[in-house]
């Protein structure tokens, strides 16, 4: 047991707990017998609180590390502290592909898992719930293994649950077969949002991924000028040379965190700028490995720290399919203040799950990356959680590190099913973080 400070990505909001690594299921049920609060982490690369718990016992499960093996139909049961990119080491080269990727492949699936995480490819596989057969649990009343059949409301609480209704230890899920390890892209960019946000409407269902970055420093008929890519897997038959390789480590570091201030509105202007001329006007089918379509940021290893000492936020909502002009006016709102903002991604989300607090609704997602400091920015985001709730829409818990209680049960209206199960395996509560005891979601 250490005692440590632990941030979230966006560095803003860090306390001191107690670290403890457990290494099987009993060390995680000796944590419940002694200590009134306990927390799950994986790899800390949820941006707010969700991950810690200032004054209580964070179990960092990092040794929970087994993979097992993949069987023909691609059913793998692995540790919750294997990272993405530690699975997709062992099964790239076996023809297997994770079935949903966050932006980043340095989380655990048991982070995952909690986030009920979505990729590039919701439109058409949903969130990774959707591929998760069984979850081994371990709450204070007991372990389970938990899967959609055995236990519907444990599980469903559980994926998207942000680690408040146990311990993660593993995960079974069904990987996807791929043939290469290139994925066949398509680019295109738009002089600004509508037209961006008609082809995807158009479009995306004929592509297995879809994402768009999006300008938000633009404004007039420029306004959200956006890089589309959607991409499918390659083929064999795609591919001048069939490879199946695994990702590489980053080669770039940032040593220390960059002078706060550093990325201003004229930074990232000249940033977004860059970025927007750097891509082709038009190109299709162009082979991309894996990692630079899925994984970009992970070229350079705690590139966070470029934010400087304040940290950012990362401010990521979702509206309903009908609320595309919200997406638009959050834009609009978010140019004309002037706040910083890195380029924005838009991606749609297909159906949702039954899963109590899990992110995704049929619809429109955007996410902003914005550093800490403007002044205006605490109340920019106010007038946007406003906005998405006007929508009947939502921000994501795992990007979170600013919503109030009152704003989190209006956009998650099945919170009080959730914390009837919650109840059930956890009835003192010992289940909490800090981003449950500040947005109330671990039933004190
Ligand atoms: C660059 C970047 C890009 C991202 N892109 C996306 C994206 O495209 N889509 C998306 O959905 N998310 C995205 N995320 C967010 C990220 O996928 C989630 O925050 C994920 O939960 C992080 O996993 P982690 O292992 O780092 O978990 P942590 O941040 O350590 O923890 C996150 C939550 O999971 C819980 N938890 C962790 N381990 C366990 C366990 N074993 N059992 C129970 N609960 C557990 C924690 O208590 C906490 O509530 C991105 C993050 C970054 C930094």
């Amino acid at each position: 047991m250490s005692r440590e400070t632990l941030y979230g990505w966006g560095r803003t909001a860090p306390s001191v707990a107690e670290v403890v690594t457990p290494h099987n299921e009993e060390d995680i049920m000796a944590q419940f017998n002694s200590s009134p609060g306990v927390i799950a982490r994986g790899l800390g690369r949820s941006y707010g609180d969700a991950a810690q718990l200032s004054g209580g016992v964070v179990l960092d499960n990092r040794e929970l590390g087994s993979i097992g093996e993949i069987d023909a139909l691609g059913v793998v049961t692995v540790g919750a502290g294997v990272s993405i990119d530690e699975l997709l080491a062992t099964s790239i080269p076996r023809g297997w592909f994770v079935p949903v990727t966050p932006g980043t492949r340095q989380v655990s699936l048991g982070g995952a898992v909690a986030a009920d995480v979505h990729g590039k490819n919701h439109h058409v596989d949903g969130s990774l719930a959707t591929h998760v057969l069984a979850l081994r649990l371990v709450t204070p009343s007991g372990a389970f293994t938990v899967s959609p059949t055995s236990d519907p409301d444990l599980f469903w609480a559980t994926v998207g649950g942000m680690g408040l209704t146990g311990v993660v230890t593993s995960v079974t899920l069904r990987m996807l077969a791929i043939e290469t390890d290139q994925v066949l892209v398509d680019t295109q960019r738009f002089a600004n949002l509508d037209g961006v946000m008609a082809a995807m409407a158009g479009g995306d269902d004929a592509f297995r991924y879809s994402v768009a970055w999006v300008d938000c420093m633009t404004r007039g008929t420029h306004m959200g000028r956006a890089i589309l890519t959607r991409a499918d897997h390659a083929r064999a038959r795609d591919v001048a040379a069939v490879s199946l390789r695994a990702p590489r480590s980053p080669t770039l570091v940032v040593p220390f965190s960059a002078p706060s201030g550093l990325l201003n509105s004229l930074s990232v202007r000249a940033f977004n700028e860059l970025w927007f001329r750097s891509a082709p006007r038009h190109e299709e089918r162009e082979p991309t490995s894996l990692t630079s379509f899925f994984h970009p940021l992970d070229g350079v290893r705690d590139w966070n720290r470029l934010y400087g000492r304040r940290g950012f936020v990362q401010y990521q909502f979702c509206v309903p399919e009908s609320a595309g002009d919200t997406v638009v006016e959050a834009v609009t709102r978010l140019s004309n203040s002037g706040v910083p903002s890195f380029l924005a991604v838009l991606k749609r989300f297909g159906p949702s799950n039954p899963g109590h607090l899990s992110f995704p609704m049929p619809g429109w997602t955007l996410a902003l990356d914005l550093p800490v400091g403007p002044t205006k920015l605490p109340g920019v985001l106010d007038d946007l959680d406003e906005l998405v709730l006007g929508a009947a829409g939502r921000v994501y818990f795992a990007k979170d590190a600013r919503l109030s209680p009152q704003k989190a049960r209006a956009m998650y209206p099945r919170l009080d099913a959730f914390l009837a199960v919650k109840r059930r395996v956890d009835p003192k509560s010992q289940l909490t973080s800090d981003l449950a005891r500040r947005l109330q979601l671990d039933g004190k």
